[in-house]
């Protein structure tokens, strides 16, 4: 609108000088014929003058007024145009279609456009393209419905993101020169377009977040008892099997397994009454009725407008797949892959109820404590495939050995626990015996027969102990002196056994600490080449020298030092030192000598074993042939097959090999000879038993006959007399060793003993 309209009315305009309106009076006076030529009395003249003052008066008090409504009118005017333009709302006044003839200043700024150049251009220019046609059903239809239409739209322009209105279209005030203008006001809603976008966005991701997560969420008007929205995924199928429009928590707890049913719900109503307290829980729940999933909740309290608790928000997560994963962990975590069977951690949490449970029925429990003979001979032998399969075999023949209430676990390594209810001892015996004859027969795995005799060691409870760990240390014990015996043995707990493996506990120690600070030695003992007469080869014989007391012999150490595992060390170490003599000998201008070397069992089939050996010879330029490996029956038959490859190794490397300790045991002269070896030593045992029994003779005879007939080398040991010699030189045996010829000495020793013996030998 724009203030230099001029006034409605139909006379002319109202002039503002006094002389100009009396000029004009009079000759409308005139004009009309109303003026008489009879002057009036001077009574009728003082009267007129009187009217006309009074009237004059009169048409003063109307000027007056009629001033004060144009100032009025004036002043509501302009507050009206303050009002219009000023206004937060856009204002336009559109002539048909959509001309803008009108625009405030707020329509001004919204449609980035100065007032000047809006006049005349059609509102639709500003709508963005998108929102145009909607726009234009909107903007027509004020005209044929008369009344307000509304709509949201986009505004064209470079804003980003793009400016939204609320436009309200009214028809104007009917106008008689401009009957279809219509009056609209423009709202800038794009602070709420935006927010709104927003939230639909954050409701869109918060959506896509509960799917990946697996939520769902549910709130609970818990003074109505009414669930909003009705839980996602869990049919709103109430307890009566009726379908429920309006589901209760009821309604909801239905789906859950019974057994979680009664905790879920007391938990979820415990919290609505004390909102501080637990908030989590699982329960299993069939949501969709086929499948049982497990779900992890989270409870949360809403308060109303006026900050009190009114409902409870409940959001869970399905959690089956880490439920899954949690049981496949514990599953693992108690059981031995392996094997299947229970785990050092089961059996723990097993035998603990066993023995509560014994003890509260006062019976008795036996703990059979299983360790396999030969077992790692196997695993290094042939290969970890197959001593897995031994073990998965033992497995299987222990679980059919046993009841089903029996426990049964994989210690680790070849170790076995079961623990069995028995009545008695007589009871525990005869269950390890059957279990001795279970596992004896071998193992066929991949073409070979695997033999893994088992020894036992068995704890009674409540008589041997209290708790499984006691119980367990004393069967372990047991196992070792039956191990000892022989493999294939049991063996019960005894007070003996205990003192006896409590002093070899203490001598483990300190066989680890010996080997770490380097305090064995060895000792050399001299060999006779009978022909020859020389010494010309010596023994090795591995010495554990005590600050107080008799030096520890092999046959302490070997054995303990097979059983820890640390045998291989021991050997490489004699292996270094014998190298390391060598060099020294022939620095004190000793002629060459061979060097004997005993290899005990573990050490023959450790698979570092000929790796260690090469790599000592080579860093020594040491010469393989001064070699001579001794290794004993009972080794080469633990493991034939591997035996003599191993062997062939060793040849191919250039060391003479010679079976040791030969009489002892039921030696096969057929496997002698498939074997290949060098020679072989006569156990010392055999010759000191030459005076003492009659047929000894010929058997030393025989021994040193057949094995020449094998092209064996024969060594004589235990020589303890002139007598002695005698008689295995007229047995054309090769060589003699034994106290007779020499002591065994330490490497300086032997030096002098050498020189001593040249010089002697010289003669005077
Ligand atoms: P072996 O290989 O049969 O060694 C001969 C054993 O007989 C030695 O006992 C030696 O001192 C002893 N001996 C030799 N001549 C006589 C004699 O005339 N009278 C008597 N009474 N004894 C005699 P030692 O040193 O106690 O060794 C015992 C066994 O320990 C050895 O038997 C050998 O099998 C083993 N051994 C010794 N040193 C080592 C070693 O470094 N490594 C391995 N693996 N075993 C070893
Ligand atoms: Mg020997």
């Amino acid at each position: 609108m724009n203030q230099q309209r001029h006034d409605s009315g139909t006379g002319p305009p109202l002039a503002s000088d006094p002389l100009v309106r009396r000029a004009r009076a009079e000759a409308e006076l005139y004009a009309r014929g109303e003026t008489s030529t009879e002057p009036p009395s001077l009574e009728e003249a003082q009267a007129l003058v009187h009217e006309l003052r009074v009237h004059q008066i009169e048409l003063e008090h109307q000027n007056e007024a009629l001033r004060q409504s144009q100032i009025e009118l004036e002043e509501s005017r302009a507050r009206y145009f303050e009002l219009y333009d000023l206004a937060p709302v856009g204002y336009l006044t559109l002539s048909p279609p959509d001309l803008i003839e009108e625009a405030n200043r707020a329509a001004e700024a919204l449609l980035g456009m100065a007032r000047a150049n809006l006049i005349k251009r059609p509102l639709s220019q500003f709508i963005d393209s998108r929102d145009r046609a909607l726009y234009q059903r909107a903007i027509q239809a004020p005209l044929a419905h008369h009344f307000p239409q509304r709509g949201e739209f986009r505004l064209q322009g470079s804003r980003k993101p793009p400016g939204w209105i609320l436009l309200q279209a009214a028809p104007g005030a009917l106008h008689p020169a401009q009957p279809n203008r219509r009056h609209v006001a423009l709202i800038d809603i794009s602070a709420r377009k935006h927010n709104e976008q927003a939230l639909l966005d954050s409701q869109a991701r918060l959506r896509l977040a509960t799917e990946v997560a697996g939520l769902s969420f549910w709130e609970w008007d818990w003074q109505e008892d009414r669930l909003y929205p009705p839980p996602a995924g869990f049919s709103a199928t109430r307890t009566d099997g009726e379908t429920s429009a309006e589901p209760r928590l009821s309604d909801w707890a239905a789906a859950l397994h019974e057994e979680d049913r009664d905790r879920a719900l007391a938990a979820i109503r415990a919290f609505a009454a004390h909102p501080d307290g637990p908030r989590e829980l699982q329960y299993r729940a069939t949501p969709d009725g086929v499948r049982e999933r497990w779900f992890l909740s989270r409870l949360e309290s809403l308060r109303d407008g006026a900050g009190q608790p009114r409902r409870l928000l409940l959001v869970q997560q399905d959690i089956t797949h880490r439920k899954q994963a949690e049981d496949e962990a514990l599953y693992l975590a108690q059981h031995d892959p392996l094997t299947g069977l229970a785990s050092r951690a089961l059996l723990d949490q097993l035998a603990t109820h066993m023995l509560a449970s014994a003890r509260r029925a006062n019976e008795q429990l036996a703990v059979l404590f299983f360790d396999l003979d030969r077992f790692k001979v196997i695993n290094d032998t042939h290969g970890h495939g197959a001593g897995d399969r031994v073990l998965q075999g033992i497995a299987r023949r222990l679980r059919a050995c046993f009841r089903a209430e029996d426990l049964i676990a994989r210690m680790g390594g070849d170790e076995f626990v079961v623990v069995a209810r028995i009545h008695d001892a007589d009871e525990a015996a005869r269950t390890a015996r059957k279990a001795i004859a279970i596992l004896e027969p071998p193992h066929a795995i991949n073409g070979l027969s695997l033999r893994c005799l088992p020894s036992i060691g068995i704890s009674l409870f409540p008589r041997d102990g209290e708790t499984l760990d006691a119980l367990l240390q004393r069967a372990d014990i047991a196992m070792y002196q039956a191990k000892r015996i022989s493999p294939g043995h049991y063996q019960f707990v005894t007070e003996s056994l205990n003192r006896k493996v409590e002093a070899a506990t203490s001598l483990e120690q300190r066989l680890r600490e010996a080997l770490a600070h380097g305090e064995f030695s060895l000792a050399y003992q001299p060999m006779l080449d009978i022909a020859s007469g020389q010494v010309n080869a010596v023994e090795a014989l591995l010495r554990w020298p005590q600050p107080e007391g008799e030096p520890i012999p092999p046959g302490t150490i070997i054995p303990l030092a097979e059983s820890l595992h640390l045998i291989h060390e021991i050997g490489h170490w004699v292996f270094g030192e014998c190298c390391r003599q060598l060099h020294a000998w022939r620095q004190a201008q000793l002629p060459p000598l061979g060097i004997a070397i005993n290899i005990s069992t573990r050490q023959f089939y450790h698979p570092r074993f000929i790796a260690d050996l090469t790599a000592t010879l080579r860093d020594t330029h040491t010469d393989p042939r001064c070699f001579s490996l001794q290794i004993s029956e009972a080794t080469l038959l633990e493991s034939l097959d591997s035996a003599k490859l191993i062997l062939a190794e060793l040849r191919a490397l250039g060391a003479r090999l010679v079976m040791d300790d030969f009489g002892l045991g039921c030696s096969s002269l057929c496997e002698l000879e498939g074997l290949a070896l060098d020679g072989l030593a006569i156990d010392r045992a055999l010759i000191q038993r030459l005076g003492l029994t009659a047929s000894m003779p010929a058997i030393v005879n025989l021994i040193i006959h057949l094995s020449h007939a094998l092209h064996l080398e024969v060594t004589a040991v235990g020589i303890e007399s002139e007598s002695d010699l005698a008689f295995v030189r007229e047995q054309h045996c090769d060589r003699a060793q034994g106290h007779y010829i020499g002591m065994p000495l330490s490497g300086a020793e032997f030096i002098a003993w050498h020189r001593q013996q040249t010089r002697c030998a010289a003669g005077p």
